[in-house]
């Protein structure tokens, strides 16, 4: 049995293998074979050239995201993944990208465009999957449902600090019994002199271990209709607690939610959010987003595979001389080519006021399936390292699967999409329906 002396996580530099009654083995001779993610693989995805489809200012955007993410997350990443904590001295970094609260104009935030914030989250997500979540969650999740559905005293009090990142929040939708079906969600709000007490649980709610403010969904206990409430941290009867022993997104801090008799002011309850539909139209808005974030984990993976094939030898030859390989590289890049392309016109149906949610469903939908057959293709053509989180396509191909997942699941956004398309809902068991009605 081989026991380290030091975690060998992104550098190898003196790590020493010791086998009881061997000398100990210096492993900085056996690894790395390749460059290792912590010096990120300059971009080769944009084969299509689509950055010449965007303004010089979502240029200028994308190009300083990228910089920041290969500058001060490649090397940091593997490590904080590795220990499932998020590297909270980098949320300055990250709030120097002024991409928080995206597309949202005034009150402090950038009012980029959708194309801009789009590409912007793929380059987040190129370097590091569990960081744009994080800025996901905040930004195109609970900032925007404020920013839709608040008061305007609500958008002066919440929004400046949060495109800041001054402050950071989270969005509180699914429920421990209630994660598909979650327009029957059971957490309730009962009107109270002065406000209304929330009681209940939620559960996956990322960015919640440390959140300062949860945008939580309650079902009103006198209209039966969902309601929106900011819940401030540290008030008496919240507790969450972390979601351990995740696969993916490790850095993202998911937590389980118990509200107990939580008391929120009549000023923190959302005005516009008044039935399901209310949070369908934020969820339609951030699947655009969510869309990108398998395209830019795509990118990365492509990039990665794209060097180390140069770099890595078998047989005498680089792995990239192997028809194989190359064909599976190939493969991917179309898929990266096919997936920017359903992403970009995603972003221009949205800007034109065409985006239906049934558009969004089936671009967050398909792009993620997409996604995994070119990560799978990654974690294969890197052989043994592909299962090493160092060289990037481990660690995306787990970080892909929650992703596969949230903001509706591949099944739930087909069903969106084809009840569009038919006009026939199917999320219910028609067998089930009849047989409630007995
Ligand atoms: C890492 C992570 C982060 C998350 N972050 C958040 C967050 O910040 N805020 C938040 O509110 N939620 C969050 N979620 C929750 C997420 O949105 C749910 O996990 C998701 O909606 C799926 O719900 P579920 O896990 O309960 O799966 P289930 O609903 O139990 O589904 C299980 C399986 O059954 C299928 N299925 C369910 N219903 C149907 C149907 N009618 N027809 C066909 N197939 C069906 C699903 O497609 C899936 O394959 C997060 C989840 C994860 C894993």
């Amino acid at each position: 049995m081989p026991t380290s002396s030091q975690n060998q996580g992104n550098s190898s530099k003196d790590v020493k293998i010791s086998y009881i009654g061997l000398p100990a083995l210096d492993v900085s001779v056996a690894f790395p074979q390749a460059t290792p993610a912590s010096i990120f693989p300059p971009s080769a995805s944009d084969y299509f050239q689509f950055n010449d489809l965007l303004t010089p200012e979502e240029q200028a955007l994308r190009k300083n995201v990228s910089v920041v993410m290969e500058k001060e997350i490649a090397p940091i990443m593997a490590e904080y993944w590795e220990k499932a904590e998020f590297p909270f001295h980098v949320i300055p970094k990250l709030a120097s990208l002024n991409a928080a609260g995206g597309t949202i104009k005034g009150y402090g935030c950038p009012g980029l465009s959708i194309t801009g914030s789009a590409f912007a989250t793929a380059e987040m997500a190129r370097v590091d999957a569990s960081c744009s979540t994080f800025v996901l969650v905040h930004s195109s999740l609970a900032m925007l449902t404020i920013a839709l559905c608040g008061s305007e005293a609500q958008k002066q009090k919440y929004l400046p600090s949060l495109a800041r990142l001054d402050t950071v929040a989270c969005w509180a939708l699914t429920e421990p019994d209630y994660g598909s079906d979650a327009s029957s969600l059971r957490t309730t709000a009962t009107k109270v002199s002065g406000g209304w007490i929330l009681e209940g649980q939620k559960r996956w709610i990322g960015n919640s271990t440390f959140a300062d403010v949860l945008v939580v969904f309650a079902r009103n206990t006198t209209t039966n209709q969902i309601n929106g409430y900011i819940v401030k941290k540290g008030s008496p009867g919240l507790r969450v607690s972390k979601i351990e022993n995740k696969i993916g997104l490790r850095m993202v801090q998911n937590g389980d939610i118990l509200l107990k008799e939580v008391f929120v002011p009549d000023e923190d309850r959302l005005p516009g959010v008044n039935s399901f539909q209310d949070t369908s139209k934020v969820l339609a808005v951030s699947r655009v987003m969510v869309a990108w974030q398998p395209i830019g984990i795509s990118m990365g993976v492509f990039d990665m595979c794209h060097r180390y094939l140069k770099e890595r030898k078998q047989f005498g030859a680089p792995l990239a001389a192997f028809q194989i390989n190359q064909e599976k590289l190939v493969r991917m890049l179309g898929n990266v080519q096919a997936m920017v392309l359903v992403g970009w016109r995603l972003c221009k149906l949205y800007e034109s006021g065409k985006m239906t949610p049934g558009h969004a469903s089936l671009g967050k939908g398909w792009i993620s399936l997409k996604a995994r057959e070119t990560v799978a293709l990654g974690r294969e053509l890197l052989g043994g390292n592909g299962i090493l989180a160092d060289f990037l396509v481990a660690k995306a191909f787990c970080d892909l699967e929650p992703i596969f997942s949230y903001e509706g699941t591949y099944d739930i956004n087909s069903l969106v999409t084809g009840r569009e398309i038919t006009g026939i809902a199917s999320f219910k068991p028609a067998a089930l329906s009849k047989r409630s009605r007995l």
